[in-house]
C-alpha cells in the first residue's frame, strides 16, 4: 500500500539524515581534503569573507553532499541544495541567487549535467557576484546588471575533466574525494551502529567495511542490511560471522564486488577475450548507462587492480581473472 512505502521512504531519509555529521571534526577520513578546507574556512572566516567557491570530484556516495553540508555549517551560513539537471533555465538559477544571504553556501550536485547557457550565467555571478539579465526582446532588449551578495558555489561531480575549462577555472578550491580505507570506513560503521543503536563486534565491523567498495553511502546500507539477518537469525550483535552470512546472501563477495561488477567482468572475459573493449561497447553489452560504467563500476575495479584503461580500451588484468576464477591467458 502506497502509505506504508511513503512511510518507510520517509524514515529511511531521517535515517540518513540523523547519520550525517555535521562538524568537521566529525568527517571520518579524507584528509587530505580535510585539511585543506579547514585551512581555507578559517581564513576566510577571519577575514570576514566567503569562502572561495569549492569543487568536490570524485565517485558517488563518497560524502561529497555531506562535505558541502559541513562546510556551510562551519562557516555558519545556510546551505541552499540543488543539482545541474534541476535548473533547467537561466531565470532558474537567477531565482536561486537572487535569494542567497550573505555568504550563504549554493550546493549544486552534477554540476557536469548544467546546460551551457546556465553556465554562463554562473561565470559572471562566481567571479563578481553579479547577474547579468537581458530584458526584452529584439532589438529593444537590452542587458542590466544585478548585484547579489557574496556567496560560495560548492560544486559536485563524478568527472571533473567534463566539466568546462571556463567553469573549472572559477572555482578556487579544488578537492578531489578518494575511497575509504577499511580502518576509516570501520569507523563510519561503527558510528552508524551507534547511532542507529545495532550491537557490533569490531571483526563484524570490519567485515562491512572491507566489503563496501570504499564507499560509505554503502558501507551504511549493508550495516543494515546485515542487521535484518542478524534479527532474522535472532542474533542480538553482529559478528564477523553473522555479517559474511549477510553479504554472502546479497552476493556481496569478499573483494567487495556485487552481482554486476562480476558480470561487467565476465563480460569482457567471455565476450571480449578479456579486452581491450570500449567503454560504449561494455555498457551495451551489460545493458548498463555509459555513465554508470565509467563513474560507479570502472573507478572501483581500477582501484582493486582489476581491470586497466588503455589507449585502446578497458582491458581485465590477470588479478581480475584470478579474482573470478579464471586462467588468465598467457
Ligand atoms: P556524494 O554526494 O559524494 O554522492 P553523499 O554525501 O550523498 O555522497 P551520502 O550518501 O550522504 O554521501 O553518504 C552516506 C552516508 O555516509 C552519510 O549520510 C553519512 O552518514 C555517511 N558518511 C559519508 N561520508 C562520511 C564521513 N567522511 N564520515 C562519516 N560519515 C560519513
Amino acid at each position: 500500500d502506497g502509505r506504508i512505502v511513503a512511510m518507510d521512504e520517509q524514515r529511511t531519509d531521517d535515517w540518513q539524515y540523523s547519520l550525517r555529521p555535521r562538524k568537521l571534526s566529525e568527517y571520518i577520513g579524507q584528509d587530505k581534503a580535510k585539511k585543506n578546507l579547514e585551512i581555507f574556512i578559517q581564513a576566510a572566516m577571519n577575514r570576514g569573507d566567503s569562502l572561495d567557491h569549492v569543487l568536490l570530484y570524485g565517485p558517488p556516495g563518497l560524502g561529497k553532499t555531506t562535505l558541502a553540508g559541513i562546510i556551510a555549517n562551519e562557516m555558519g551560513v545556510n546551505f541552499r541544495q540543488t543539482s545541474g539537471p534541476a535548473i533547467e533555465r537561466q531565470g532558474d538559477l537567477a531565482a536561486l541567487l537572487t535569494n542567497l544571504q550573505e555568504h550563504d553556501v549554493l550546493f549544486i550536485d552534477e554540476i557536469h549535467r548544467l546546460s551551457r547557457s546556465v553556465e554562463e550565467v554562473l561565470y559572471s555571478a562566481m567571479e563578481d557576484f553579479a547577474l547579468d539579465i537581458i530584458i526584452g526582446k529584439g532589438p529593444s532588449a537590452r542587458s542590466i546588471r544585478l548585484d547579489i551578495a557574496p556567496f560560495t558555489l560548492i560544486g559536485a561531480t563524478t568527472k571533473a575533466g567534463s566539466l568546462a575549462a571556463p567553469l573549472r577555472d572559477r572555482f578556487g578550491i579544488i578537492s578531489r574525494l578518494e575511497y575509504y580505507t577499511p580502518e576509516a570506513l570501520v569507523t563510519i560503521v561503527k558510528r552508524a551502529a551507534e547511532i542507529l543503536e545495532i550491537p557490533i563486534e569490531d571483526k563484524g565491523a570490519m567485515e562491512i567495511a572491507r566489503r563496501s567498495r570504499g564507499t560509505p553511502r554503502i558501507a551504511n546500507r549493508l550495516l543494515k542490511r546485515v542487521r535484518d539477518v542478524a534479527q532474522y537469525e535472532g542474533k542480538d550483535v553482529i559478528t564477523d560471522e553473522i555479517a559474511d552470512k549477510a553479504l554472502s546472501l546479497l552476493e556481496v563477495d569478499k573483494a567487495g564486488l556485487d552481482h554486476t561488477d562480476r558480470r561487467m567482468l565476465l563480460t569482457m572475459i567471455k565476450k571480449f577475450g578479456g579486452g581491450p573493449v570500449g567503454l560504449d561497447t561494455l555498457a551495451a553489452a551489460i545493458s548498463e548507462s555509459t555513465d554508470t560504467v565509467e563513474d560507479v563500476f570502472e573507478p572501483f575495479l581500477i582501484q582493486l587492480g582489476f581491470i586497466n584503461r588503455t589507449p585502446r580500451g578497458r582491458m581485465v588484468t590477470k588479478a581480475g581473472y584470478e579474482h573470478l576464477g579464471i586462467a588468465y591467458p598467457e
